[in-house]
């Protein structure tokens, strides 16, 4: 009878097994956000071969599919996996191959994070970036002594935060042949008591910087392999870099060979003969991880340093209106040679609205009515009321920052007067544009973090909770248009939300298990929530 009741489940358990279909993993037992058309929940899903076949109920998935791994996600959340719509992927990576010194206290704290960089990093130069003596007890600018002592045979080079005075060790002045005494146009080499201190200001600068080795591609490979890293750790998985040599895309196409790079990454090739040269040639690159088809221009600079080009003058500096970088002729023929090639996008990042309202024209100009060519303006941060209109007039994509908001706040106001301000960061009034609107931080300018994205979007406050009531709350994003904004949307400004941006049959299985759920959590939580795991192409990266 035993004998007869376990063959007897034995051919049970075998029949059920044979109707199964075999799948790679099986995610149950989870609130999925998928983030599609309807926005419904569900809460499994079932991945072969990288992308998602089935999504559901736990107890439909678990009874039509059989896994390698199955995962119980134990009730959290999970959404897709966040796309940063405008970063500097490898411009982050590569910061992270030196020393961050801004905010520290002290030259004493200075010293103390040479010393650790130094320990997990023992070759080459140390290079550090970001001091500020105005923010120590005693303002006066360091001595390079503790630097001689501590690295004799490593050259030290440490530039202060605005880049025009920096602090060098006599290993790394004796490279350049600095001498006390010696003198030059446009720069200062510091001298105390007829000895070098080791401070170089302005052109004095480039002596000892002339004389750092140009990155290897183990530096590069490193530098785009740590990007990944802290990217996967924090739910990324797309980003999109705003502006790379064609060489960096060459480097990325065989660290995707390798398999070592396996972030998603949309390119923008940078604005110079070179790179449009080479993708007209080419064509569109595209693969499952790599997308190139776009160029990134300048209009402008920014806000802070009253570089961007604005409408009026500036409210704190009479006459002042900034400027476009380059004459009209200069957009109006590169955008016009990017037009003529199917499917190639032009994105110009513009920050005051003379400079938003120039390059809508021009791009006017040339799209000329309603399209699809998803042309982007990048952080389109001020814009005039009367121009609001024209990115829909000529389906122009929006490319913001809500982060940017919240850091600059504090004195975007006193910059451009009251009546400019509600125009600026006005990411609402923008998406009611075109329906749809891309989010990412522009970071290593902003922290990576996609959550802090979240939260300025929806709170319009600061990681410090400031102000209290929300900055221009108008223009904040409800939770469901700010998780679009970081995933399906700026999936569609990368011409990619066929194949990603949500959790559906057909798309790459990129996901990402969250801590709580930021659809519900209370506003005061949601900076709370952490990246639990990271999952790229069914793939567990993090
Ligand atoms: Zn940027």
């Amino acid at each position: 009878m035993v004998r007869f009741f376990i063959l007897f489940n034995l051919l049970i358990t075998n029949t059920l097994f044979a109707q199964k279909t075999q799948v790679d993993l099986i995610i149950h037992n989870a609130i999925v956000y998928t983030v599609n058309a309807k926005m419904d929940k569900a809460e499994a899903f079932a991945v072969k071969d990288a992308k998602i076949v089935a999504v559901g109920a736990s107890r439909d998935i678990l009874s039509k599919y059989k896994a390698k791994k199955t995962l119980d996600a134990m009730g959290k959340t999970i959404t897709p996996g966040f796309i940063d719509a405008h970063a500097h992927f490898y411009g982050y990576g590569s910061n992270l191959q030196t020393v961050d010194l801004v905010g520290t206290k002290s030259w004493e704290e200075i010293i103390e994070k040479c010393q650790a960089f130094a320990k997990q990093n023992t070759e080459g130069w140390l290079l550090g970036r970001g001091w500020d003596q105005n923010d120590w007890a005693i303002k006066e600018y360091p001595t390079k002594e503790k630097l001689d002592a501590l690295f004799p045979n490593r050259p030290v080079l440490l530039t202060r935060v605005d880049g025009h005075a920096a602090i060098a060790n006599q290993k790394a002045l004796d490279l350049a042949s600095v001498k006390a005494g010696q003198t030059l146009t446009g720069g200062e080499i510091v001298v105390k008591n007829g000895v070098l201190t080791g401070v170089l200001v302005d052109n004095a600068i480039g002596l000892v910087r002339s004389q750092i080795p140009p990155k290897t591609e183990k530096d590069d490979r490193q530098a785009l392999l740590e990007a990944q890293k802290n990217c996967f750790a924090v739910g990324l998985t797309t980003v999109v870099d705003c502006g790379l040599d064609y060489k960096t895309v060459e480097l990325i196409e065989k660290m995707n060979a390798d398999k070592s790079l396996k972030m998603r990454l949309y390119v923008m090739l940078s604005d110079g003969r070179a790179n449009y040269e080479y993708l007209f040639k080419r064509g569109i690159i595209k693969t499952d991880r790599l997308n190139v088809r776009s160029f990134k221009l300048y209009a402008d600079g920014a806000l802070g340093s009253r570089g961007a080009c604005l409408l009026h003058p500036y409210a704190d500096r009479p006459n002042h209106f900034g400027f476009l970088l380059k004459d009209k002729a200069y957009y109006e023929a590169v955008m016009s040679k990017i037009a003529e090639h199917e499917g190639m996008q032009a994105c110009t990042h513009a920050i005051g609205d003379s400079a938003n309202r120039e390059i809508l024209r021009i791009y006017g100009s040339i799209l000329r009515g309603s399209n699809d060519r998803r042309w982007r303006i990048e952080h389109a941060q001020v814009v005039n009321q009367a121009d609001f209109a024209l990115f829909k007039k000529y389906n122009v994509v929006p490319s913001v920052q809500p982060t940017h908001a919240t850091s600059d706040m504090y004195w975007a106001g006193a910059r451009l007067g009251k009546e400019a301000e509600k125009g600026a960061y006005a990411f609402k009034q923008l998406l009611d544009q075109n329906g749809w609107i891309p989010l990412g931080t522009d970071f290593p300018v902003e922290d990576i973090n996609p959550i802090l994205t979240f939260y300025a979007a929806v709170v319009r406050r600061d990681a410090k909770n400031y102000p209290e009531g929300g900055y221009q709350m108008g223009n904040a994003l409800s939770r469901e248009e700010t998780l679009r904004g970081m995933t399906i949307w700026a999936a569609k400004a990368n011409f990619e939300e066929h194949e990603k941006g949500s959790i559906e049959v057909g798309k790459f299985a990129d996901f990402i298990i969250l801590s709580q759920d930021i659809m519900t959590a209370l506003p005061s939580d949601i900076l709370k929530t952490k990246v639990n795991a990271t999952f790229v192409g069914g793939e567990k990266v993090f």
